[in-house]
């Protein structure tokens, strides 16, 4: 690790600036330095010091404390103050037995000392040691400021996406709302056609406007889906404690004429209270229950609604008798407009899943599914339990 440091270093950075006014015993550092691939500069006093530094830009200083005029410790507190040269390495030469000196040096910004008289060896290994970690502060500083840019601009990216993400919601629920009111009037002024003349039409006449009106029909209930998925983002209201058996009453009461025509039977274990919106959760029973339903093999549908704490909260499951999923589609079905069969088959949107994928995961919990074709559905997801009142 050192040794490839001290290589980096030697590469990208290999002058020294030497201030010494006594130029005797620099010979033999000098000599050693620049063997070792260094370029050596020198400076006898602390003016002349700061001067070169000011255009050659050396990455270390191997500064005399001792000095007429400037001393080692004003010059280090200068270079320390200028920009372009704070943060350039500064080793002090001091005498062996002045330990103030040793002290003084680092409170003005050295990063270490070597004692007087030099010992070469020493003062090779201290300076290779000192520039490998200034060029390892360098490098740790640029991955920074690397990381602080791809910080800001992945920020700059989200705030942009979300944008452009409630633009779109904002542009669905417009769009899905402003339609139903035409499409009503195309149904309905259709089925007043089909009453109204009906006898003068043929058979084919009355085929058509049934296929239309069929049409309009199945358009109005894919906007009401799509409105209700944008509602989930554009209209959020604060969560509130639901109790769960009362949910799926209302759920059962709204899937009534479902229940009545294909016999089903709703079963319920005993259901929490939860935190959330009301609204949402009776769509995602309504749909789980209703889909329950739908999905019905030969035997009358029998449908269990239950729950039970787990680690994550509360464990809830729909479960049925219906022609159940295979394992490949697990994923995939809680895709916006991802269906198994045509609409000739089941009637639907491809939207019901998607939207409660979306209410789960909004009111902090995850949705699956258990299940193989023909032997019946479990469907699964949690919600946060209520925090009991302290
Ligand atoms: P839709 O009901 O409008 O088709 P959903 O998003 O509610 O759309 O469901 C997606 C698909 O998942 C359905 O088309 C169906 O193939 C499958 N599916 C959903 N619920 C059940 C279930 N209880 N049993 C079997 N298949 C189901």
């Amino acid at each position: 690790m050192a040794t490839s440091a001290a290589s980096d270093t030697e590469e990208a950075a290999r002058s020294i600036l030497i201030v010494d006014d006594v130029s005797a015993n620099l010979q033999v550092i000098t000599g050693q330095l620049e063997a070792r691939g260094y370029v050596v500069l020198v400076a006898r006093s602390g003016q002349e010091a700061i001067e070169r530094v000011a255009f050659a830009h050396p990455d270390l200083i191997l500064l005399d404390v001792v000095m007429p005029g400037m001393d080692g410790f004003e010059t280090c507190r200068r270079l320390k103050q200028n920009e372009a040269s704070c943060d350039i390495p500064v080793i002090f030469m001091t005498a062996l037995t002045a330990t103030d000196d040793k002290i003084e040096g680092f409170r003005v910004g050295a990063v270490d000392y070597v004692t007087k008289p030099l010992n070469t060896e020493e003062v090779v290994a201290r300076v290779t040691t000192h520039l490998a970690l200034c060029a390892l502060r360098r490098q740790l500083a640029a991955q920074n400021r690397q990381l602080r840019e791809e910080i800001a601009s992945r920020g700059q990216l989200h705030a942009a996406l979300q944008r452009s993400n409630a633009q779109l919601e904002q542009l669905a629920y417009v769009a899905s709302h402003d339609m139903q009111e035409p499409l009503r009037m195309v149904a309905s002024y259709l089925q007043l056609v089909a009453q109204r003349y009906g006898s003068r039409l043929d058979a084919d006449g009355l085929e058509f406007i049934g296929y239309a009106v069929d049409g309009a029909k199945r358009m109005q209930a894919l906007i009401n889906d799509l409105l209700a998925f944008s509602r989930l983002s554009t209209k959020t209201r604060p969560f509130e404690p639901i109790a769960i058996a009362q949910i799926v009453a209302t759920a059962e009461f709204q899937l009534q004429m479902a229940i009545k025509d294909s016999g089903a039977s709703i079963t319920k274990g005993e259901l929490p209270t939860v935190l959330g919106d009301s609204t949402q959760l009776l769509q995602l029973f309504q749909n789980l229950v209703g889909n329950a339903i739908k999905f019905r093999g030969d035997a009358a549908p029998r449908v269990h609604v239950a729950a039970q704490a787990s680690e994550e909260g509360w464990l809830f499951s729909v479960s049925d008798n219906g022609i159940g999923i295979a394992p490949a589609y697990f994923e995939h079905i809680f895709v916006l407009f991802k269906r198994l069969h045509g609409r000739k088959d089941y009637a639907g949107t491809g939207i019901g899943l998607a939207l409660c994928k979306s209410i789960v995961e909004g009111h902090g919990g995850r949705i699956w599914v258990e299940s193989s074709p023909g032997r019946g559905s479990i469907f699964r997801f949690t919600l946060p339990r209520v925090k009991a009142p302290t």
